[in-house]
């Protein structure tokens, strides 16, 4: 028999896949799209995906065996080979990388490195061990194999792996791989009645068994309810132990003592980490008129567009139509990708898609558990029912059998944007890919469209669907600007608010209405600084000023997580002269609590939703009317619906229209635009009142206006003078070294062959506003790349390009160079 080779896409940070062997005892038992285990490096086993069989390979090459099959069905499906190959190629980086990002490490077993003593170690070489390292060979002379984060939980010794070393090297201890899966599935324990339900007896017979032990018979008695033991048309159901714990409050005990006496039986078994929500629907909800108009109209630009627009306000009902839609392809047997940018918003739409949808509703997100990813894997696998996913930027990845429509809420959002680590990846863009992979459609919404897409809707590439009036006719929020320069020097402020503020605050609050208050920095306050000498503390590994948390008493590198204590007195001048200056989400809640002492207060950042769940119990309290006031960061400003909200304030919008970027101003007009079209979504009519020491910037004119159309009109005049996107592409090249020096004088050279091969196209390089993370200097440069321009041979000159600065400049070795097509 020939041997078979396969080409494997490992999760590693190398260019292309890796060609292996299959043993002949495997040879017909894999498929593309099935996962292999793999030997790696010196020692290592990873986890890989069959991506192609090639068919002989050279005789001088050696060639590893495949070590393991773990699938014989494939667990990537068909596109999504294709889907990851794209990524990897537009946004320049390795499919590896990818894998790495879209696959769950629940179904990427990795070997691990694990320690025994050495059975040849000579007992009378003990001496030659330190102290700990003869503590640790006593521990693994009795344990047998450990691995190191075990061996330090026994010892409580740090820095496990290194003294591993030495003990290698005393021959003391001997290394190995095992494999390792951390996909667990849950368990769970169960109680089944053990009772003929046939013979009509039998259950007269039971009772008669618990008669004088009335805490049995009460157990028995909520079994039989359980699981529906008399309900003849119903399966006899599998009652979960704590269920039945909980409903009557009694012990384990007194269920021993039931099956002891032959009358129920106690189980484990496999079940699921979601719970059902049944199939009970709600029918979809009735459209309006101008809704049902958009329907049809989105239909209709469908039959001869891949892709079209919804620019629909603020609270005009996109997403009843998103629903419309969406049951529309259910029933005809696909699929439906719905993605949102942000957590809170699926803890929203969850409620309002669950109604109708039922179990048909699928989450995905950052926040779940591996072990839960896993199973939304497994789920999407062996099912090809329709369903529909609601989920965040990852969900892209999921395994879909066959996509019928893929929406795409709150388009223009730069959270769906990956930054970091790479794929740098848009999940807009690449959704619109998937979609065509798939032969579906792709639905844009928003109230503020990307200025790139609005263009492609007006040129004609994309089909553009307008829906201009909110639900119940509600008119658009009336927005008041505040300049704050003005009510401070007529001494009209308290703290950060002007009075008027207050008190336009204060009339909504006694009305019983709600608030939102929108700040964009959260913290307590962006900067501590020395009064007397002026000194500002900065991250010793980052190019950036310190947050002060008041909560935990600590200042924060909001780029590298680093706390610092702030310092009692200044460590320059030595007085006790350090303040804290300027505000965060935090402070202006402690100022929001002082001011309204009657309002019920709640904060929604980064800081108050680390915990899985607490997005949704800030959001299911706020819209409970549980508080009168919200306080937020950018979270509070994307597509929630909160009825009784009636009034917004922006604390201050002038970090947002003074920022050093392209997009500044059409980001700092989808936030504001955004954020005010939270008020006034119920009955009362919505107030906005944005605080700015820039009254005149033209962003806050427009925002005031409601006026998109003008905002885009003068942004895509200024994009096409400076030829920025639509009218071009950018990379953005970041170099990342160490060294200082070395980087500039790397940065310099780069650069220059850049521009040899691309001239006047090239911008920088530069240093950035935050010039150091984590101990890296990053020097920036900017790739212009025309329309009409071939992407691909743009990045194949850049791979070069690296690769031979890489053979001809030493220093290169340690410089790390990442890419990111299509900033945002
Ligand atoms: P958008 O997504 O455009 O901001 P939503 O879909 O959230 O708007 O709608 C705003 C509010 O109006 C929601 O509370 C929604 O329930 C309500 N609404 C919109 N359309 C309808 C409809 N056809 N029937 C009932 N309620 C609707
Ligand atoms: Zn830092």
């Amino acid at each position: 028999m020939i041997s078979q080779f396969v080409n494997v896409i490992l999760p590693v940070p190398v260019t292309g896949t890796f060609t292996y062997v299959l043993p002949e005892t495997m040879g017909g038992s894999v498929t593309v799209g099935s996962r292999v285990i793999v030997p790696f490096g010196r020692r290592k086993f990873y986890t890989g995906v069959v991506s192609g069989f090639v068919p002989a390979v050279p005789a001088e090459f050696t060639i590893k065996e495949v070590t393991h099959v773990l699938d014989e069905r494939p667990v990537v499906r068909h596109p999504q080979l294709r889907f990851w190959e794209w990524i990897s190629d537009y946004y320049l980086c390795t499919v590896g990388e990818v894998y790495k990002a879209a696959v769950p490490s629940g179904l990427k077993i990795e070997s691990e490195t694990m320690f025994e003593s050495n059975p040849d170690f000579d007992a009378s070489d003990i001496d030659s061990l330190t102290e700990r390292e003869a503590v640790v060979y006593a521990l693994l002379s009795g344990k047998g194999k450990m691995n190191a984060r075990d061996i330090e939980g026994q010892t409580g010794f740090r820095n496990v792996p290194a003294l591993m070393q030495r003990m290698f090297n005393k021959g003391a201890a001997v290394v190995s791989e095992s494999l390792v899966s951390r996909y667990r599935p849950k368990r769970e324990q169960f109680v089944r009645l053990t009772i003929d339900r046939d013979d009509a007896s039998a259950l007269p017979e039971a009772f008669a068994k618990v008669r004088n032990a009335p805490k049995q018979e009460q157990m028995l008695m909520a079994l039989v309810q359980l699981s529906n033991f008399t309900v003849r048309e119903r399966q006899l159901a599998d009652v979960p132990l704590a269920k039945l714990i909980e409903r009557t409050a009694l012990t384990t005990a007194i269920l021993k003592a039931l099956v002891d006496k032959g009358l129920a039986e106690r189980y484990t078994k496999e079940t699921s980490r979601f719970a059902r929500v049944g199939n009970d629907v709600a029918p979809l909800p009735e459209l309006t008129d101008p809704q049902k108009a958009a329907l049809r109209d989105v239909h209709g630009r469908f039959a001869d567009k891949p892709v079209v627009l919804l620019h629909g306000v603020t609270s005009s009902g996109k997403t009843e139509v998103y629903m419309h839609l969406i049951d529309h392809v259910l029933r005809s047997g696909m699929q439906v990708l719905c993605l949102v940018p942000e957590i809170a918003l699926t803890t929203q739409l969850t409620r309002r898609l669950q109604r109708v949808f039922g179990d048909s509703l699928v989450i995905y997100h950052s926040r779940f558990t591996d072990n839960e990813r896993v199973e939304i894997w497994h789920r999407l696998l062996n099912t090809s029912k329709p369903c529909v996913v609601l989920g965040a930027r990852s969900s892209v990845f999921l395994p879909f059998a066959k996509l019928g429509l893929v929406i795409v809420d709150e388009e223009h959002d730069q959270s769906y944007k990956q930054f970091d680590p790479a794929p740098r990846y848009n999940a807009r863009d690449a959704a619109m890919v998937l979609a065509s992979m798939h032969g579906a459609k792709t639905l844009l919404g928003s109230a503020t469209p990307a200025v790139e897409t609005y263009y492609k809707a007006l040129s004609g590439k994309y089909g553009l669907v307008t829906l201009s009036r909110r639900y119940g006719d509600a008119p658009l929020p009336k927005i008041e600007v505040t300049d704050l320069a003005r009510e401070s020097k007529a001494r009209q402020m308290r703290g950060s608010f002007a009075l008027s503020t207050v008190s336009a605050i204060r009339q909504e609050v006694a009305q019983g209405r709600q608030a939102i208050v929108f700040h964009p920095r959260r913290g307590f306050a962006p900067m501590a600084r020395c009064t007397m000498c002026q000194y500002i503390p900065k991250c010793r590994y980052c190019d950036v000023t310190l947050t002060y948390h008041k909560h935990s008493g600590a200042l924060v590198c909001h780029y590298c997580g680093a706390n610092y204590p702030l310092p009692e007195t200044c460590p320059v001048c030595k007085e006790p002269t350090i303040e804290v200056v300027g505000y965060g989400t935090e402070r202006i809640e402690d100022e929001v609590e002082e001011i309204f002492p009657e309002a019920r207060t709640l904060r929604m950042d980064l800081d108050t939703t680390r915990n899985k769940n607490s997005y949704e119990s800030i959001i299911t309290s706020f819209s409970e009317h549980k508080a009168d006031i919200l306080v937020g960061t950018q979270m509070v400003s994307k597509g929630l619906d909160f009825s009784d909200v009636s009034i917004v304030a922006v604390a201050n919008a002038d970090s947002l229209i003074h920022y050093p970027d392209f997009r500044s101003a059409e980001r700092a007009f989808n936030m504001l635009e955004q954020v005010s079209g939270r008020a006034g979504r119920g009955d009362a009519p919505g107030r906005v009142v944005i605080q700015t020491r820039s009254p005149e910037h033209p962003v806050i004119g427009r925002v005031r206006d409601h006026d998109y159309l003008g905002f885009y009109e003068s942004e895509i005049d200024e994009r096409h003078s400076y030829a920025y996107p639509p009218f071009t592409r950018l990379i953005y090249i970041y170099l990342k070294h160490k060294d200082e020096r070395e980087l500039d004088n790397i940065a310099m050279i780069y650069a220059d062959r850049l521009r040899q091969l691309f001239g006047t196209r090239v911008n920088g390089p530069v240093t950035p506003g935050v010039g150091r993370i984590q101990l890296y200097y990053i020097r920036h440069i900017m790739l212009k790349v025309e329309l009409n321009a071939s992407m691909r041979r743009v990045k194949e000159i850049l791979k070069d390009l690296q690769a031979s600065m890489h053979s001809s400049i030493p220093a290169m070795r340690n410089l790390v160079i990442q890419y990111d097509v299509d900033p945002y």
